[in-house]
């Protein structure tokens, strides 16, 4: 029998107020997960992990659920969705805190991360899916409809746990679905927290939700009781999740990495766009699926951006989240961190030149500075790969078909911005990036009412918009024959 501590590293007591949801019971399970606050580098918290058996009685709770939950209308779907975003801003503080103390996000960025879930929800159950007449005439009446799919999993990643969870979780509600939710084992405890809300709000089994590790999600995308997977993470998961999904013909979102560019053009005022380019790359430590990942600046405004966004890189604080000074916090986890320290320690090697950033200071913690770098190469580790983490290329062009074929010339394509004075140049531009969203003055910005999702290798389908709430639902035509 091993004895498992229940003090955290400066003996400070461990949390362990989680619980697993499972058919309207807050439950408990054999297994443990710790889980580790990255700003100080050691485990804080320690929360139940679900296994096979948990995940059965889940999904079997689920699937009981289903047929009284799809029988409701879009309308009280709704008022229970409106009332769990209000259950959300009332705990907000709370929830805030929790995961600041486990994804390492400046607190006002949690809190944010909290009302755009909030915000989301509320939007999404704004949108109507009416019966569509495709026909009608004197011989026929042909009619297309949308039901519910049944159970679905859904799965997310540790950058944005509560808000990556409510998009698909409330698209998959409003629609008619039933539903188990898996966090990523590194972030687990505010989606744990979200499960006590949605057990509050919604009847017993319509929604579940179970921590666990990467074998969870596995079983998920095999379990022969789930008719869908929603899947937020990175592309190599992403393709094991559509090669299982295979066997069952699950159906299938996929929303994963990315690599934006953001195009920057002759005519900017390159110190005012510097501050919006800083903080989406940037934001969250660049741990963002759709930060920009790639600064492409024209020649003509190349010098002045540079040293603008250095400025900006020179201001930033970087800190623990709950520090109200902090703008930038750790990287979320070991495995990552190491990943982006990588990429530092080969772009050093390549002979690129940092314009800011690029020491790794000793921990605790899994703090990196805000990293600038130029003069490095198109096939560079940094430029090719998705590197999640606080270091950004900024790369010179003179020719926009130059630019244009840089960016897309990569197996990611979630989304890209182009920065100009000219707006109609500026959207012709982006219309031929190759993703999912391309972005003129901007970058990040998404809503309830905007499909958002990735091409190539970033996704598979869109989440948000009524084009998103369809994915959750099987088109029927229904047929009449009148003679
Ligand atoms: P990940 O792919 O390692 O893990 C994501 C989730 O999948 C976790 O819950 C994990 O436990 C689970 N998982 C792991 N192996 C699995 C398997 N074989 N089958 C099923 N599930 C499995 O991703 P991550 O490192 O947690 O997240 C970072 C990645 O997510 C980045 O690439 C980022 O760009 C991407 N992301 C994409 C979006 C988007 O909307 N497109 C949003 C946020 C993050």
């Amino acid at each position: 029998m091993s004895i498992q501590p229940t003090k955290d590293a400066h003996g400070a007591a461990l949390r362990t107020d989680f619980s697993l949801l499972i058919d309207g019971e807050l439950v408990q399970s054999a297994q443990q997960l710790d889980v580790i606050n990255p700003a100080l580098g050691t485990v804080f918290a320690r929360c139940p992990a679900a296994q096979a058996p948990e995940l059965d009685r889940a999904v079997a709770a689920a699937r009981r659920a289903f047929p009284a939950w799809r029988a409701r209308s879009f309308a009280e779907r709704a008022a229970l969705v409106k009332r769990l975003s209000q259950r959300l801003r009332d705990c907000q503080n709370d929830l805030a805190e929790l995961l600041t103390r486990e994804q390492g996000k400046p607190l006002a960025q949690s809190v944010a991360e909290l009302d755009r879930g909030a915000a989301q929800s509320d939007g999404m159950v704004g949108i109507e899916i009416p019966v569509e007449v495709i026909a009608d005439d004197n011989d026929k009446h042909i009619e297309l409809r949308y039901r519910p799919l049944g159970v679905v999993g859904i799965i997310t990643p540790w950058n944005a746990p509560v808000n990556l969870a409510l998009g698909p979780l409330v698209s998959a509600l409003y629609t008619g679905n039933t539903i188990v939710l898996k966090p990523s084992p590194y972030t687990p405890l505010t989606t744990l927290k979200l499960g006590e809300l949605l057990n509050e709000v919604f009847p017993a089994g319509v929604v579940n939700v179970l921590a666990g590790g990467d074998e969870l999600g596995a079983a998920m995308t095999a379990h022969p009781g789930i008719d869908k997977i929603s899947f937020t993470g990175s592309v190599a998961t992403g393709k094991k999740v559509l090669a299982s999904a295979a066997a069952t013909l699950k159906r299938v979102t996929l929303e994963l990495g990315g690599n934006d560019p953001a195009i920057v053009l002759d005519d900017v005022d390159a110190k005012a766009v510097a501050k919006k380019i800083f903080f989406a790359s940037f934001v969250n430590s660049g741990q963002v699926c759709m930060a920009i990942k790639r600064i492409y600046a024209h020649e003509s405004v190349y010098q002045e951006l540079c040293d603008a966004l250095v400025e900006e890189a020179k201001k930033a604080k970087v800190g623990n989240g709950l520090d109200p000074a902090t703008e930038l916090g750790p990287v979320q986890n070991k495995m990552q961190y190491d990943k982006v320290v990588s990429i530092i320690e080969d772009t050093k090697q390549a002979g690129a030149t940092f314009l800011a950033g690029g020491e790794v200071p000793s921990g605790p913690g899994y703090f990196l500075p805000p990293t600038l770098v130029t003069d490095i190469a198109d096939d560079s580790r940094l430029v090719q790969e998705e590197q999640f983490g606080p270091i950004v290329p900024i790369l010179k062009f003179s020719d926009v078909e130059d630019a244009l074929r840089r960016a897309n010339d990569t197996r990611y394509g979630l989304s890209g911005s182009v920065w100009t004075k000219d707006l109609n140049r500026g959207a012709e531009i982006a219309a031929r990036l190759e993703v999912g969203t391309a972005w003129v003055n901007q970058h990040r910005t998404t809503s309830a009412f905007v499909p958002f999702g990735g091409a190539k290798e970033s996704g598979l389908g869109r989440q948000y918009s009524a084009l998103g709430l369809k994915s959750y639902m099987e088109p029927e035509v229904v047929s009449v024959a009148k003679r």
